[in-house]
């Protein structure tokens, strides 16, 4: 895998030996801090070092945004909308290749990897569409004014993204970002550090469509270029994009400058299984809930809440199926499951399966490395694992495990499993099972989350919003609410 990302970035032109890790001004340029040593998550070895992005690069890069953000809103807004769609043209042709570094690095299954890239495209589609669509509104103010309402762009955004999907969080917020007529410096995780600066790079130079210095990629520690990007003062929006612990600091630095923040960050949801809904279906999307991504995705159905009626027959059958799961190193185009993303979340999800069943949960299937795999496969592996005998109470009902963990509980009515629902202080996603209509639109209307889905989960798209309630953030991406987080309503008068 070292051979080949090697020669992935050098295919990209970022160099092999200590990468080029950031896109500043329409360049790759150097970290110039501390290095920072990357392991395959699938087999456990080094796999490639960088440089973080101390405060002078952040400097150049919001420099960088602010020329190509004045550039950038210089042009009509249809001609905004045709850069945004011509900028797509630079991707054609690399995205194997991309998908291929990307799941080196993160070690998702190349399968994945592809599909992530085709969000990228859909979402620079999407919003470029909107470019052009932004107008305003007259209000009929009780005077002798003309009153209108333009949306007007924050200037240069910053924004932050972990590493469960880092092509796919890149694009989500970059793609608003600039349709809305922002500059953007954008800092990815730094586990996952090279598909944004390859994104960006591609989209600012292969299409010939942005100017450049509009999207700048700095890449290094939260602690060192996190903190120095949400700290500048030409940053005047933050996105943010990760857990709540970071959340609330990224938060917190914003309000120290008043600059205002989105927050995307975790989640507990709740996929709700009643007795009368289609199981064979019910069983099939609760594993694909909780199973792909290896339950590293924010909007993983982590807690499935069951009819006691069906219960056995719903965990058992559910046991089965994580059984027969293609866990398997993520180069492989059959493996559907591959390793966590690095060794403290490796750590932490074990942590979280020993202290549940010290608890008194009950181990179904999985809670250890899955058998099989092959020699090299030392990596950050565990398999699907559905525990029972879970109350409430336990810090694996509450906290966000972000691993293939599936806790089952049982409820007897309605009211108790929308109470089960609502018990945690995240609120990003939901599912209903029912075949009974009226029921399941009840149900979904009383659930604290963000998205509900019936007989259904993980549908998402960039058209629909998507955010949280309570520890899973505010603010809203996709769609025209995600657009909209990137503009100010400014008020005009004028004497008529
Ligand atoms: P994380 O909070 O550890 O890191 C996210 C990003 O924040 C990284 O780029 C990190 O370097 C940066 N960061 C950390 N501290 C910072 C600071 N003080 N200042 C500035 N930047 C800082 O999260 P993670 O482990 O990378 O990602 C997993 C989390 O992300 C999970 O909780 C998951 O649910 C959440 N997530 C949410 C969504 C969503 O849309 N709601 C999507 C994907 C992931």
């Amino acid at each position: 895998a070292r051979e080949r990302l090697a020669e992935l970035l050098e295919g990209f032109g970022l160099a092999a030996d200590t990468p080029l890790s950031n896109w500043i001004d329409g360049g790759l340029v150097a970290g110039d801090g501390e290095q920072i040593t990357l392991t395959n998550p699938a087999t456990g070895e080094a796999l490639v070092s960088y440089h973080d992005a101390g405060a002078t690069l952040i400097e150049r890069a919001t420099q960088a945004a602010t020329r190509g953000q004045r550039e950038w809103m210089a042009l009509t807004a249809s001609e905004r909308g045709r850069r945004m769609h011509a900028a797509l043209r630079g991707l054609e042709g690399h995205e194997e290749a991309l998908a291929q570094l990307e799941s080196v690095v993160a070690g998702k299954p190349i399968r994945d990897c592809r599909a992530e890239v085709g969000k990228v495209r859909e979402m620079f589609e999407y919003y470029a569409g909107w470019c052009d669509k932004q107008h305003g509104e007259v209000i009929p103010v009780p005077t002798s004014h003309l009153n209108y309402v333009r949306h007007v762009p924050y200037g240069v955004v910053g924004q932050i993204t972990p590493w469960n999907a880092p092509m796919f969080t890149c694009a989500w917020q970059l793609a608003p970002a600039i349709a809305a007529g922002n500059g953007a410096v954008l800092k990815p995780s730094e586990l996952t550090p090279f598909s944004s600066v390859v994104i960006a790079m591609l989209l600012e130079t292969g299409g010939q469509g942005l100017p450049k210095g509009l999207i700048n990629i700095v890449n290094g520690l939260g602690k060192t270029t996190g903190a120095a990007l949400t700290d500048h003062p030409t940053i005047s929006k933050l996105v943010f994009v990760g857990s709540p612990q970071s959340g609330r600091m990224i938060a917190e630095a914003g309000a120290r400058r008043l600059v205002p923040s989105v927050l995307e960050l975790g989640g507990k949801s709740a996929n709700i299984v009643f007795a009368d809904a289609k199981l064979d279906e019910a069983v099939a999307g609760a594993q694909a809930a909780i199973f792909a991504a290896a339950g590293q995705s924010c909007v993983a159905g982590s807690r499935l809440l069951i009819e006691r009626s069906v219960f056995e027959q719903v965990t058992t059958r559910l046991a089965r199926a994580a059984e027969q799961i293609e866990v398997g190193l993520p180069s492989e185009e059959a493996t559907r499951m591959g390793p966590l993303q690095n060794s403290r979340q490796f750590d932490q999800v074990m942590r979280m399966i020993d202290a549940a069943v010290a608890a008194g949960a009950r181990l179904l299937t999985g809670g250890k490395r899955p058998a099989g795999l092959p020699e090299e496969a030392q990596g950050y592996f565990i398999a699907p694992t559905v525990l029972v005998d879970v109350t409430p109470d336990m810090e694996i009902a509450q906290q966000e495990v972000f691993g293939p963990v599936l806790v089952a509980m049982g409820f007897d009515d309605e009211a108790e499993a929308i109470r089960l629902a609502n018990e945690t202080r995240f609120g990003l996603a939901g599912a209903v099972w029912s075949q009974d209509v009226a029921r399941a639109h009840r149900v979904a209307g009383q659930l604290r989350a963000g998205t509900v889905w019936i007989n259904s989960y993980k549908a998402i798209s960039v058209m629909s919003p998507f955010g949280g309630f309570g520890d899973s953030g505010f603010g809203r991406s996709s769609g025209l609410e995600g657009l909209r987080e990137y503009t100010v309503p400014q008020s005009v008068w004028v004497e008529t």
